[in-house]
């Protein structure tokens, strides 16, 4: 018998990745004897050597040589007695444990499945469900937990003897690989057009690449959705995309067929390259490369600066590329307008069936709608516009709170947070809860995390917003039987804190956004906090207050936030002559506000910034949200350093008297964009520092959908005082993705 052994314990995400083979060929390697399973607690290990030596070195590669894709929070060694055991084994696993480990994103298909993808002897050569143990789907399959075959959505396919043979064997790439399978017994794609089935298998993929060459536009089945795809460079293929699917300005996303090709049309960063790389694979917004701007209509993303872009994340796409497809692809989501994305193959065919001339349809169903992730490059990493695939849902931090915790979003980018065990699950980004099917995703979601982690709805605290309109609060309602409510911006803050696990730390919180629900009530965006997670925040300052005249439909409208900032100005010119041209909507809305008529209090600093932008010449109405933020953003990456503005603690008085007396005088609208935004960078770091000193801290938090502006992140980092840290988020998007996780979070209020 062995004279040491040790027992160790693995958590984070460590199931569905390839972990147990790993550690099996560890052990072999280390010639250990003993036992690896999968339970409630983690991957469980037990390891029995007759000397220290081996068993120090396989704890040390443990984490070192761990698959890609696991992520390990936390492993314990102890010694154990040694129990005699004459080889190593892979123990099956424990259902009736409750689950603790996380559930794995969807990821990459591997560099080894690739090699096999395109090689001609392999028997999974052109197979486009090829994976294995360290890749390919997971959340947008799983139908329950435990992680089986069985409860996928690969049940309808029985493994073929080859299959079965690599499934049971420990040395083997697939072994436990739940959606493995092959030509021969697994699922595969069909190209559809008119209703009617033209080809299967490879041939399908062949004939999309070529009508994807010729100019059609073809609805193409994911990972985790649908696409709609089509040659990018063709500007007769992307206007007819958007003419069908109703979508006027907002930028398509692209898939380039390698990073040299995504090189060719956008800057790109070392930390640009890395992010696109990521097993994650997310879309990343990167500024354009103006050499090759004239290559590619003007239609893929209109009067932008930037391109949104990803590389191939599953082995179709692969297959597309290498089967004669465009290099750049736009990429879009299958859906119109702004409606939720389409993941079952009969909702595609009805909903997308005026947009797309052909469908390639795969015959592996998705258990559910995950979107591409969207993400950009800043000073302090990478910063999340929209965390979905390959990232969600895994958990994001750890929570000191007994009881299950459910935080239910906000309304507009509605995400759900799951605290169970400590753990802090945080969904993929589900919607705007407005839409029916939106509110359907919700409740499958829902479902999803609570099934799949076994949390009875009876004994969790429901965490919502404090707005009594909201459906996201309509719908707490009917959950749970202990219900809190917390402020949105408070909320916002709060995400931040979760995730560095900062519970009683006192920090200045600036929250600037573009719409909330007050203590007041009335509608707030522009507010600094004190205090901590476990005391609460104070609101101790604010955006000097506006009004914003006919309430939602102000934040479609530039011009008509800008009436609401600009009565508040002691002398104005008149707008509607030039420079301005400001359209007849502008003296309506000045109107109600100065009979307060229909006119809503608000310090909301996204209206501030669509205030300025209609100022420079964004007097439309908006497409899609934020639309007039990030043009006033691209306009003002155009000029180089200014003086700011005068912005004395959030007055935007003086500032906006300023901008107006600017360009009557004829000053570049870049600059004016610029100095706006280097005055607000300069008026968080005064209000940031003379606060911190006064309440004895040294962290400033920022948090709210304007943060997703990366020039403002970048001034603030220039900036800011060596005395002074800025903590944005990371593991969450800054906009109201985050809410969810800042409402769970303060849970802890509770004791
Ligand atoms: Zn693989
Ligand atoms: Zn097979
Ligand atoms: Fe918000």
């Amino acid at each position: 018998m062995a004279l040491l052994a040790r027992r160790i314990v693995v958590q984070g995400i460590v199931q569905g990745v390839g972990f147990r083979p790993f550690v099996y060929r560890l052990a072999q390697k280390y010639r250990l004897n003993g036992w690896v399973l999968n339970s409630g607690e983690g991957v469980q290990i037990h390891l029995e050597a007759d000397q220290p030596q081996p068993l120090e070195a396989f704890v040390k590669e443990l984490t070192t040589l761990a698959p890609e894709a696991a992520r390990i929070e936390q492993v314990s060694v102890q010694s154990a007695p040694p129990e005699g055991y004459s080889r190593f084994e892979i123990r099956t696993s424990r259902r009736d444990t409750p689950l603790e480990t996380g559930i794995s994103p969807d990821l990459h298909v591997c560099q080894a499945c690739l090699q096999e993808l395109f090689n001609p002897v392999d028997r999974r050569y052109r197979y486009p469900y090829i994976n294995c143990t360290h890749c390919g789907p997971r959340y947008s399959i799983i139908l329950a937990l435990p992680y089986d075959r069985e409860q996928t959505t690969m049940r309808p396919w029985p493994m073929c003897p080859a299959c079965q043979a690599e499934y049971h064997d420990p040395s083997n790439r697939r072994f436990h690989a739940q959606p493995t399978a092959c030509p021969h017994c697994g699922p595969t794609y069909f190209l559809e057009k008119h209703g009617e089935e033209r080809a299967r298998g490879y041939e399908a993929i062949k004939q999309c690449a070529r009508l994807l060459a010729a100019g059609d536009i073809v609805a193409i089945k994911g990972l985790g959705g649908y696409h709609l795809a089509c040659d990018a460079r063709n500007a007769r293929a992307v206007e007819a995309l958007r003419t069908r699917k109703y979508r006027k300005e907002k930028p398509f996303a692209l898939m380039a067929s390698s990073l040299e090709e995504v090189q060719r049309w956008v800057l790109l960063s070392e930390d640009a390259a890395q992010l696109l790389t990521a097993v994650a694979r997310p879309i990343v917004l990167l500024p354009r490369n103006p050499e090759a701007r004239t290559a590619l209509p003007e239609s893929l993303a209109p009067e932008n600066t930037e391109l949104g872009i990803m590389l191939p994340y599953t082995p179709l796409h692969y297959l597309l590329f290498r089967a004669g497809a465009p290099s750049l692809l736009v990429m879009t989501s299958g859906n119109r307008s702004s409606e939720p994305i389409a993941y079952r193959d009969d909702d595609a065919r009805r909903r997308l069936q005026g947009i797309a001339d052909a469908f390639l349809i795969g015959e592996r169903a998705i258990a559910r709608r995950v979107d591409d992730s969207v993400v950009r490059v800043t000073p302090y990493g990478k910063l999340f516009v929209r965390r979905s695939r390959g990232y969600a849902p895994a958990a994001v931090t750890n929570m000191p709170v007994k009881q299950p915790v459910l935080g239910v979003g906000a309304d507009l980018k509605n995400t759900l947070t799951l605290v169970v065990n400590g753990k802090a699950y945080v969904s993929p980004y589900i919607g705007d809860l407005e839409y029916y099917s939106v509110r359907e995703s919700f409740q499958q979601t829902l479902h999803d995390l609570t099934a799949m982690y076994r949390v009875p709805l009876e004994d969790t605290l429901v965490v919502h917003d404090a707005h009594p309109g909201y459906h996201s609060t309509q719908l707490a309602q009917e959950l749970g039987r202990q219900r809190m409510a917390v402020q949105h911006h408070r909320a916002h803050i709060y995400a931040v804190l979760a995730e560095r696990n900062a519970w009683e730390q006192t920090v200045i919180g600036i929250a600037l956004d573009g719409t909330g629900y007050g203590d007041d009530g009335s509608i707030w965006g522009g507010e600094v906090f004190v205090g901590s997670l476990k005391e609460g925040l104070n609101r101790i300052h604010h955006l000097f207050p506006a009004f914003l005249p006919g309430g939602d439909a102000a934040a479609r409208n530039p011009v008509q936030a800008a009436a609401g900032f600009l009565a508040q100005l002691a002398e104005l010119p008149d707008l509607h002559a030039p420079p301005f041209r400001f359209p007849k909507t502008f003296n309506l809305a000045f109107q109600l506000v100065q009979q307060g008529v229909r006119a809503f209090p608000t310090t909301s600093m996204g209206r501030l910034f669509d205030t300025v932008a209609a100022l420079l010449g964004f007097t439309q109405p908006m497409t899609f949200e934020g639309q007039a933020a990030i043009w006033l953003e691209q306009q003002a990456r155009r000029s180089p350093e200014v003086p700011p503005y005068p912005f004395p603690d959030l007055d935007y008085r003086p500032l906006l008297a300023q901008v107006i007396a600017d360009r009557q005088q004829g000053r570049p609208i870049p600059q004016i964009a610029r100095a706006f935004h280097q005055a607000l960078a300069n008026t968080c770091v005064k209000i940031g520092d003379r606060l911190a000193r006064q309440f004895g801290t040294n962290i400033v938090v920022c948090a709210g959908g304007v943060f997703q502006n990366s020039l403002l992140i970048e001034l603030l980092h220039k900036q800011i005082p060596s005395t002074l840290q800025l903590w944005f988020p990371h593991a969450v998007s800054p906009n109201d993705e985050s809410i969810s996780l800042g409402q769970a979070a303060a849970a802890l209020q509770l004791g």
